[in-house]
């Protein structure tokens, strides 16, 4: 083959790669050891020695030419190939994007900061207290001695030995707060948080559940100021449209004591499936402060007066969100958050 064939056949072999790989086939072709140029290079060693130079010159031609040609082109497929990798990893802003999950407030919790913010605005206090309890803050203090039958209704699990608890209710929050308060009265406040019982759970009981308890201490205290406050209550929950009503009751640390009602808001106290069909659902007990419970605390029942309620915040959950197992609260089905939530939207 004549060197200008050659030189030639480099140009068309170089330029119809279309890629790295076809580029790295035509520099075998050449360079190898057994390499069109590389012959060419060998070939050197038949020539008379008179035209030697001239040879090696026309080969050191075909090897600079074909040294720019390669690198040229390498240079070019290098750049396609980084566009179209580039292209390919374009994003396009259009597609629909990948939904992320959220997840949705606790339905009970959304009931107690509702709960404490209407008490908040008037006046009273939030506190916390321990959920393993003192039996004496407990019980004992709230005029349910050892042995009181009305333990029975509270039954509880016991830590060690029978003088550490669970609380079975917020109660001993309200002992907490009356024997800090002592002196620097009056008190109000509020103690929402965990309780337990030992129950067998069902629709409508459950081990653990959440109680909002509320306090007040003061002077000229009387019944008509709890009837007062749970009415206010029951309307910033349900609406203005639901009444409040008191029914006598007994609790052992209330005196008197009183079941607190509110006409249905599901059908205005006419009777439906919601209040079964009375027209009335007990939502709270409780009653005015007894002076055994003053007394324990170092109040003077002569000077003081105080009323106390409590309610189950799912309870509430329940009847505002028509909720009818009280035992979804502490299961984890995502359906049951989504429809809470649709029905808080709502
Ligand atoms: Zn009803």
């Amino acid at each position: 083959m004549k060197i200008e064939e050659i030189k030639q056949k480099i140009v068309n072999d170089i330029e119809s790669a279309t890629n790295l790989k076809e580029l790295d086939e035509v520099k075998i072709k050449y360079t190898s050891k057994k390499g069109i140029i590389t012959e060419l290079q060998q070939e050197i060693r038949n020539i008379p020695n008179e035209d030697k130079k001239e040879y090696g010159m026309k080969v050191n031609e075909v090897r600079n030419l074909f040294n720019n040609e390669f690198n040229f082109k390498k240079e070019n497929l290098e750049k396609d190939a980084l566009n179209k990798k580039l292209e390919s990893e374009t994003i396009d802003i259009s597609l629909p994007a990948t939904e992320i999950k959220t997840g949705s407030p606790s339905i009970v919790e959304s009931v107690i900061e509702d709960t404490e913010n209407f008490f908040i605005s008037m006046g009273y206090d939030v506190v916390d207290g321990p959920e393993i309890e003192l039996d004496k803050y407990n019980f004992e203090m709230l005029n349910l001695p050892k042995e009181h039958p009305a333990r029975d209704a509270q039954d509880t699990f016991y830590l060690k030995d029978d003088t550490l608890l669970l609380r079975s209710q917020t109660s001993p929050v309200q002992i907490r707060e009356m024997l800090s308060k002592k002196g620097k009265e009056p008190v109000r406040m509020i103690c929402p948080g965990k309780t337990y019982r030992r129950e067998n759970t069902d629709m409508t009981h459950e081990q653990e559940f959440a109680q909002i308890e509320g306090l007040v201490i003061d002077k000229n205290i009387s019944l008509s100021d709890l009837k007062g406050t749970f009415n206010a209550f029951v309307k910033h929950l349900f609406g203005s449209q639901v009444e409040a009503r008191f029914r006598p009751s007994y609790y052992p640390f209330t005196e008197p004591s009183v079941e607190m009602d509110m006409s249905c808001p599901n059908c205005d106290g006419s009777g439906c499936s919601m209040c079964k069909p009375k027209g009335w659902i007990t939502i709270c007990g409780g009653g005015m402060v007894h002076p055994n419970v003053l007394r324990a605390c170092g109040y003077d029942p002569d000077k003081w007066q105080g009323f106390a309620f409590g309610a189950a915040a799912e309870r509430i959950a329940m009847l505002k969100y028509g909720i009818n197992d009280i035992r979804v609260f502490h299961q984890t089905d995502l359906r049951e958050t989504k429809n809470f939530d649709r029905k808080e939207n709502n």
